[in-house]
């Protein structure tokens, strides 16, 4: 998307409306410590005071999977994806202004960052090649790769610098309910921010917001 010329100008003159404004496409190339390599993407912006991450996934059946079966998996995953990264962190600007990071998944397009392919059963499941009968917990975790995060178990896709073992992370192996992201997962998201705002110092924080006014926020949605 082109930025208008008077769009640009308004940001200078408006303080505060040039983070975040326009929906920025965010992705890159992670290359983990066992070689393996994968790319990240999401658009992002800010809106109600909220970092919005949009990711567009792309479900393809393989051809012993039928669309009914994959429609009757695709809301449990997209509620599952967005529960597991939303309302958890927020980004906290160098001012101490926290935006709370929700994650949107879209399976529908037209628009789409990743394409998977859905195979029949259980199996072998990474960040392209999921199973009909993948949890919450296993496709989060997969989506955790499309948002910029490594692995955090023995053998798995580590960061090459600093390689994080963590079994009650979402990104460890075979993750269970009780496994959540961490502040690190957001990193991609963070160095957006501070690429957005044209400013260094932006740090993931835990957020703890309240139910109610969240509630009442995503209402008006
Ligand atoms: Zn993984």
């Amino acid at each position: 998307m082109r930025i208008p010329a008077w769009l640009l100008l308004a940001g200078l003159a408006l303080p505060g409306l040039g983070f975040g404004a326009v929906a920025e496409t965010v992705s890159g190339r992670l290359a983990a410590a066992n070689g393996v390599a994968w790319t990240y993407a999401y658009d992002a912006e800010l809106r109600d005071d909220r970092v919005w991450v949009r990711l567009g996934i792309q479900l393809i059946p393989a051809k012993d999977v039928t669309v009914p079966e994959l429609a009757r998996v695709k809301p449990g995953w997209e509620a599952a994806i967005e529960a597991a990264w939303s309302g958890r962190f927020a980004l906290e600007s160098p001012a101490g202004q926290l935006y709370p990071i929700w994650v949107d998944v879209d399976l529908r397009g037209p628009t789409f960052h990743h394409t998977v392919v859905v195979r029949p059963g259980r199996g072998r499941t990474d960040q392209l090649d999921w199973h009909l009968l993948d949890g919450p917990e296993l496709v989060a975790h997969e989506a955790g790769h499309a948002l910029g995060a490594f692995d955090e178990y023995p053998g798995g896709s580590l960061a090459t610098a600093d390689g994080v073992i963590d079994p009650a992370s979402l990104m460890t192996s075979d993750p269970g309910p009780g496994c959540t992201p961490r502040a690190r997962h957001y990193e991609k998201v963070r160095a957006w921010a501070e690429g957005s705002a044209g400013a260094q110092g932006w740090s993931v924080v835990p957020w703890v917001g309240s139910a109610a006014q969240d509630t009442e926020r995503v209402a008006r949605q």
